[in-house]
């Protein structure tokens, strides 16, 4: 056998072994446009799995922007920043996410995937600690893998742990500590306790960093996410322009002046990956100005919130607690999760379940999301929905 061969048919088991194993992640496909409502295979199915919080992934007002915003600003940039990719729609929206973050400047990525992948390593060097909440986003992750700086982990949300990491990171002499934390944890809808953590961190010398992905536009007043929410400034933001700003795509990171401008000189994805399309960037400036009034919006998406998880509750499933419009309905076994799923979608309804490795083994579930743009009667539909897949599947007695 050749060496090729030999390598496909390892490749080939392994994709077997995910199978077996009920890991395997099949991909729907959406014939229009992202909504509340999607298009599946020609039926219209109620959307219970996007990250499109406050429903504006196909708002009319994001579709014109775009097109003025490609009307006066052509298609593609076909550089870098630093080398010809640069215009004054991309200053503009770093200035506004600033201004709208409460952060002295802000820089776009391509995603906040990048963001996070390009914050650490310019920023801490070998001398430095970043200590790291154990359940923190991948993109986190592979960021802090990155960079040089000596790598600390608290059990997710255990202040005391933060506390004895912090102590540990003094210890070792650290020169600069970074505690990192998602501002929301995605997979449970749990929000970070950010005013301990700041606490924490004024009382050690150190900074935080949040990743405000599952918050910014929805929580906090006008939108402006955990830090806002909380009551408290944290010293860097990152974000994403693909969840409720819109849905398309682009990252951001938000922070002190040298910080920022280091950033721009230093950061690998910025520097050797494309600009923002002034699409995106056009149809952001629009997102921020609609989510900055958006009151209206946030009340809806809360009460759908409310009522969606007294309805499950009283249906008998077993759900995580809290009120992030993440609803996390617990099924434990991967092939369960996949069953009430698939039974789900026979009913009209899109959800995805989730099973390691994005949550622990064990842990499966399906992870619904609210959307302002739900209304009552949608929700009574999936809910008698879950209702008849539960008994179905042998989750509910
Ligand atoms: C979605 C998400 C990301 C990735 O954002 P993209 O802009 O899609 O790359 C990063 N961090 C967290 C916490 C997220 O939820």
């Amino acid at each position: 056998m050749t060496d090729r061969a030999a390598f496909l048919d390892q490749i080939t088991l392994t994709l077997r072994q995910i199978e077996t194993d009920g890991l395997f992640k099949r991909e729907r496909m959406i014939t229009g446009a992202q909504g509340a409502h999607v298009a599946i295979a020609g039926r219209q199915m109620l959307n219970l799995c996007a990250n499109n919080y406050l429903g504006l992934a196909d708002d009319p007002r994001l579709i014109a922007a775009a097109r003025a915003a490609m009307d006066d600003h052509g298609f593609g940039m076909a550089s870098v920043r630093f080398i010809c990719g640069t215009q004054d729609l991309h200053r503009a929206l770093e200035t506004r996410l600033a201004a709208f973050l409460n952060h002295d400047d802000s820089i776009l990525f391509a995603a906040c995937f990048d963001a996070n992948g390009g914050l650490f390593e310019p920023l801490l060097g070998p001398e430095d600690a970043v200590i790291s909440d154990s359940l923190n986003h991948a993109s986190i992750i592979d960021g802090i893998r990155l960079c040089k700086a000596r790598r600390y982990r608290y059990a997710n949300s255990d202040m005391a742990d933060l506390e004895a990491q912090l102590q540990q990171a003094r210890a070792d002499g650290a020169r600069f500590i970074l505690i990192a934390t998602d501002g929301v944890f995605s997979m449970d809808g749990y929000f970070a306790r950010l005013p301990e953590i700041r606490a924490l961190a004024d009382a050690h010398g150190a900074m935080v960093m949040v990743d405000d992905c599952h918050a910014t536009g929805f929580t906090g007043p006008q939108g402006r996410g955990t830090p806002a929410r909380a009551g408290v400034q944290v010293d860097l933001l990152t974000g994403t322009l693909g969840k409720a700003l819109g849905g398309a795509l682009g990252g951001y990171i938000a922070g002190p002046q040298p910080v920022i401008d280091l950033l721009r000189q230093r950061a690998r994805p910025y520097l050797f990956s494309n600009a923002l399309p002034p699409a995106v960037v056009g149809a952001a400036l629009a997102a921020l100005n609609i989510v900055e009034a958006a009151d209206d919006l946030r009340a809806q998406l809360a009460a759908n919130a409310d009522y969606w998880r007294a309805g499950l509750t009283d249906a008998g499933f077993t759900l995580l607690p809290g009120e992030h419009p993440i609803i996390p309905v617990m099924l434990e076994d991967a092939k369960l999760a996949q069953a009430m799923a698939a039974d789900l979608y026979q009913r009209g309804v899109h959800v995805a379940p989730f099973f390691f490795p994005v949550v622990p083994k064990g842990a499966a579930r399906i992870r619904t999301q609210m959307n302002a743009a739900f209304t009552r009667d949608d929700l009574d539909f999936a809910l008698s929905a879950f209702h008849a897949a539960g008994k179905a599947t042998g989750v509910l007695a």
